[in-house]
């Protein structure tokens, strides 16, 4: 009986160890919010278009690799990221999200893993802007919330700049001519002007930005596995392979603009 009862006991609690490990596998993920409009950094992509892919995605998974846990995206309006992750609604941003000061105040950003900046978007054969200068008084469209909508505003002043929730939104209205110009992250306006002929991309003194991985403020323990993550797929490679993955060229009118 005794010897009954030990045997029911240890089958008992090895089901119980069982289930609990079952259920950590299948509810505990390492959730990543992004804007998937956001080529090629995140955009729907896959078999059935239905799948987050990009470069995010890709150190995504390389980040989760470190952590232990699969990887889950939520997709979301970009200016509702941050708000999701002080809310603890995702345990990390990826969606080309320049580290800012005013950002810096409310979430923590990993080291920067991509050096990017603002370029112009234009109809092809219509006005081409020499210096930011140029752009005073035009009607910008832009992403809102991001930092392309505080340039934008700064050059042109906000009654001129008109926000769109996404990147694409904000470059169709200047393909139905109803705004001037669009400012974005040259990586999306490149991928857009390639896709589009009518439209061009003008390079002008814009900053340097940096991306960064954003986490709730004070999750360091979050942060130091992603900053491992960031610095191991930098001295291994993979970061270059994602960037010939992922990374596209400027069109040849594009970089005409560049060189002169
Ligand atoms: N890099 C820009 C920003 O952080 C745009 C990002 C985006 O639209 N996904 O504001």
């Amino acid at each position: 009986m005794k010897r009954f009862l030990f045997g029911s006991l240890t089958v008992l609690a090895m089901a119980a160890l069982l289930a609990a490990c079952g259920k950590k596998d299948s509810t505990k993920y390492l959730v990543m919010g992004t804007n998937a409009e956001f080529p090629p950094f995140e955009t729907l992509g896959g078999a059935n278009s239905s799948e987050v892919v990009g470069f995010d995605v890709e150190v995504a998974r390389a980040i989760a690799a470190k952590v232990g846990l699969p990887l889950k995206i939520e997709d979301m309006k970009f200016d509702s990221l941050l708000p999701a992750l002080s809310a603890g609604k995702v345990d990390m941003v990826l969606a080309g999200m320049t580290i800012t000061p005013e950002r810096a105040q409310n979430v923590d950003f990993s080291a920067p893993y991509y050096k990017a900046t603002q370029v112009v978007l234009l109809l092809a054969g219509g006005f081409i802007p020499e210096s930011k200068d140029d752009l005073k008084g035009k009607t910008i469209a832009v992403q809102l919330g991001t930092t392309g909508d505080g340039v934008a505003a700064e050059i042109t002043g906000q009654e001129n700049v008109r926000p769109f929730t996404s990147a694409m939104d904000a470059v169709v209205e200047l393909m139905n001519s109803k705004v001037d110009c669009v400012v974005i992250d040259e990586q999306p306006a490149i991928q857009f002007a390639k896709k589009n002929p009518e439209l061009m991309l003008v390079r002008l003194a814009f900053d340097d930005e940096f991306y960064g991985v954003a986490v709730k403020k004070g999750n360091a323990e979050l942060l130091a596995q992603i900053n491992a993550a960031l610095a191991e797929i930098a001295a291994d490679g993979r970061n270059d392979q994602f960037v010939d993955q992922w990374m596209v060229q400027a069109p040849a009118a594009a970089a005409a603009e560049a060189a002169e």
